[in-house]
């Protein structure tokens, strides 16, 4: 399906389809840049480069290399050092969505949600008890 949009890139409006998310200007820019990547990191030397060194490399921007390693367009497994940023704090990350410490974060915050709901249902138990405390209290 096509729809008329503006072009995220320069606001020009384009026709959107599923294979163009960019203007036809800013795709042909993009190509551009794509061709400048793929040569640099295809070198020998720049295999092992990381992402600043590739942005330096190429003067493309990380946005725009990540949105090609998600893509799949660039292949992670050949290049040890680039990456895409976790989807929670930013930090590059070769799989998934989330790097290791936040998913350690996340689920450490789902236990201790866990807890507090064991805790919860522990303390309504014991509710009668509190009540008939308060009440005595009054
Ligand atoms: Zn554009
Ligand atoms: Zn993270």
């Amino acid at each position: 399906m096509s729809q008329l949009d503006n072009c995220p890139e320069c606001g020009q409006i384009y026709i959107k389809n599923a294979f163009r998310d960019v203007c036809e200007n800013c795709y042909k820019q993009e190509e551009n840049h794509y061709k400048n990547v793929y040569k640099y990191i295809r070198q020998k030397q720049n295999r092992t480069a990381t992402m600043d060194q590739v942005v330096e490399g190429t003067g493309v921007s990380e946005a725009l290399i990540v949105k090609f390693i998600r893509k799949g367009r660039i292949q992670l497994a050949q290049f040890p050092h680039l990456g895409y940023p976790c989807d929670r704090c930013g930090t590059l990350i070769r799989e998934d969505k989330l790097c290791g410490a936040c998913k350690k974060d996340i689920h450490s915050q789902l236990t201790s949600i866990e807890r507090e709901e064991e805790r919860k249902r522990e303390l309504e138990k014991q509710g009668k008890t509190y009540h008939s405390i308060n009440n005595r209290i009054k």
